[in-house]
């Protein structure tokens, strides 16, 4: 299932574009995931801060990714299985390697 947020995703997109300038130029949090990319149109768009959209929306096509926090490390994944503990593939193997 796909969802598409309403009608200003181009505002959005220049939104985050200045965030991302901000952030550059003087630190501070981003309010899409890094490192992970949207399934629909592999940018890295995909919202983390729900004042501005909802968790997993990408904000460049609008599509809606199944993202989760991981629970060790805080980096956000793609939660493509819905396992009850939330860990990303590295902090799996990790464990896996124990
Ligand atoms: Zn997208
Ligand atoms: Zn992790």
């Amino acid at each position: 299932m796909v969802n598409y947020i309403s009608n200003n995703i181009e505002s959005m997109k220049d939104y985050v574009e200045s965030i991302r300038y901000r952030v550059i130029k003087d630190g501070g949090n981003m309010p899409v995931a890094s490192g992970i990319y949207c399934d629909e149109c592999d940018e890295e768009y995909i919202c983390i801060d729900d004042g501005l959209a909802e968790v997993g929306t990408c904000l460049n096509c609008g599509a809606h990714n199944d993202i989760a926090e991981c629970e060790r490390c805080g980096q956000y994944y793609h939660d493509y299985d819905g396992d009850e503990i939330k860990l990303c593939d590295s902090c799996k193997d990790y464990y896996k390697n124990e």
